[in-house]
């Protein structure tokens, strides 16, 4: 497209009247993307082809070079910075293990795309009616799924499993204080989640004002999940100094292990802890930001197995299945479809059971001038805290037709079968490092290695490790994520330092430091596990040759 000096300022944008030659500029543009993009694929390794140094002062040179254009430039050689910009970038290739970042998949792309087309704006139905019909839609699928009565339920699309936290926090809040929206938020009302939760809620508690000191965290168990019984205690520890519990995040697949809370466990003790002290029962948020896809097989029939799944890919779903049935007790819950609903990013959906309660919220019509009344039906969203929204749901319904229930069961069981088949051969194979999360079958394994090659994971949970060697032991693995991190580009493992709180033997709360695979890529297949397997161990056997315990006998260098 060759730039005249009067320029014609209809070049930049689609056409108007849907003609033929505008929609092959447009097409031919895709395709120089496309293919550039293509060109850059590698499915040996993990990132995109191309060089680019981000070492040094890389961004300070970004910063110093970065100007805006006088003139603009042909889309052509735009096109072609974009596709500089995807050099060396991740992607999601078979060994991509790392956290929950999912390729976006083609119905997903698709759904993005046609919101894109006609660019609707969220706020209000008449303003992006295609997004507002899309929402609605996803909301009564994802109802019925997990078991709310689309009658009553509501939701919408929101900036991401945080963001659902923040709104869950802000239900909580006006349930409890309905004044609150004018006079401010009261100074004992106390939140409540596990040790292994999402900071989400901390950072919540800090944006509403009612400050971390009132978010209350609970002991785990060593599957990850919320410890019921100091849940109990706690609560009636805060009501007897004059709190008052407003809310408790039930999470329902941690980020790390897939830890799963009791969320029926933790609505009985919510309810009887309120009754005994004549208070309003808190609000009840299932983080199912990542689990809750595993809702998919709420109504799998594991004893006809329609999808002919493996005994132990069946039993471990099964057991997921199980503890994952109770969400729909819950008050609010969310999905993030850019997590396990393979949609680009940000497409995260807040669930409510009962949509009245968002009535809460809302704000006096006075208050929104540009919106909401004059709607086609009764679709406005005075509640939500952004104004503007991205019609994110449109995507998320292209998936959940794409995919469908069964489409759905057989990305997840496809997950689920490679990492326990990882979890077999490592065991086998490597077993100096062990397996953190041994109970949770899900898609993630969390592995930890130890002095000497011998395992003291045992003793760590039953707290009986010296704290030195707590410490000693977490740095030794620190020293294994830097290698990994190091060698991403061939494989790439995600790594945490927070998983699980045991006690030293001295009393002393320590965080476990593990590395993670977490099955992700659609292209890890069941054959790629020896690889990934005997990768690890190649790390591993580099680990201990560098690193002798100081306790070891012989001569010892320790690293540190
Ligand atoms: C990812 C995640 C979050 C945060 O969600 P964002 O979409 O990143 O805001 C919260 N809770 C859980 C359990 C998560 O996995």
């Amino acid at each position: 497209m060759k730039m005249s000096p009067v320029q014609d300022v209809r070049q930049w944008f689609p056409s108007d009247d849907g003609n033929e030659q505008d929609r092959m500029q447009l097409m031919k543009l895709m395709e120089q993307l496309m293919t550039g993009f293509d060109l850059l694929k590698d499915p040996e390794r993990v990132n995109l082809k191309g060089s680019k140094d981000r070492s040094g002062d890389f961004y300070g040179q970004l910063n110093e070079s970065s100007v805006i254009p006088p003139q603009g430039k042909a889309m052509e050689d735009v096109t072609r910075g974009l596709i500089e910009l995807m050099h060396a970038h991740p992607y999601h290739t078979k060994y991509f293990m790392t956290n929950i970042l999912p390729m976006a998949s083609i119905p997903g792309i698709m759904g993005m795309l046609a919101a894109m087309l006609v660019n609707g704006n969220n706020l209000w139905d008449v303003y992006g009616p295609a997004g507002a019909e899309a929402e609605v839609r996803v909301v009564s699928m994802m109802s019925k799924l997990v078991g709310y009565d689309h009658t009553r339920s509501g939701g919408y699309t929101t900036w991401g499993g945080q963001g659902a936290i923040f709104t869950g926090l802000r239900l909580a809040i006006v349930k409890f204080a309905p004044d609150a929206s004018r006079t401010g938020v009261p100074n004992n009302l106390y939140a409540f989640c596990s040790d292994s939760a999402h900071y989400s809620l901390y950072k919540s508690m800090e944006a509403t004002g009612l400050g971390s000191d009132r978010l209350v965290k609970i002991r785990t168990r060593s599957d990850s999940s919320m410890d019921t019984a100091d849940l109990k205690w706690k609560l009636e520890q805060v009501i007897r100094s004059g709190g008052v519990p407003i809310y408790i995040v039930a999470t329902t697949g941690t980020t790390d292990a897939m830890g799963i809370d009791d969320i029926s466990e933790i609505m009985n003790i919510a309810v009887q802890a309120a009754a005994a002290n004549g208070l309003n029962r808190p609000h009840i948020h299932a983080d199912s930001a990542l689990g809750g896809f595993f809702a998919f097989f709420n109504d799998y029939d594991f004893a006809l197995n329609p999808l002919a799944l493996d005994m132990e890919t069946l039993g471990a779903l099964h057991a997921i299945a199980g503890k994952m049935k109770h969400i729909h007790l819950a008050d609010t819950m969310c999905f993030d479809f850019q997590k396990l609903g393979q949609t680009p990013y940000l497409t995260s959906l807040l669930l409510v059971k009962e949509a009245e309660s968002l009535r809460l919220l809302d704000l006096n019509p006075d208050e929104t001038p540009y919106v909401g009344y004059r709607g086609y039906g009764q679709y406005h969203t005075g509640y939500t805290l952004e104004c503007s929204r991205m019609a994110s749901s449109i995507s998320i319904y292209s998936a959940l037709l794409a995919f469908g229930i069964e489409g759905y069961q057989q990305l997840l069981a496809q997950f689920v079968s490679v990492n326990l088949a990882f979890r077999r051969q490592l065991m086998k194979e490597v077993p100096e490092m062990v397996i953190a999360n041994p109970d949770n079958p899900g898609i993630t394994t969390l592995l930890r290695i130890y002095e000497n090659r011998i395992s003291r994971f045992q003793e760590e949970l039953a707290g009986e490790c010296p704290l030195d060697e707590l410490l000693r032991n977490n740095r030794l693995n620190e020293r294994l994520f830097e290698l990994l991190g190091e060698r991403r580009d061939e494989m790439f493992f995600g790594d945490t330092k927070k998983h699980l709180l045991v006690l030293s033997q001295e009393g002393v709360e320590v965080p476990l430091y593990a590395s993670k695979l977490f099955v992700i890529s659609p292209y890890t297949q069941l054959e790629h596990v020896p690889a990934i397997v005997g990768y690890l161990k190649e790390r591993v056997d580099e680990i201990y040759e560098q690193y002798h315990s100081p306790y070891q006998s012989g001569r010892s260098v320790e690293v540190v």
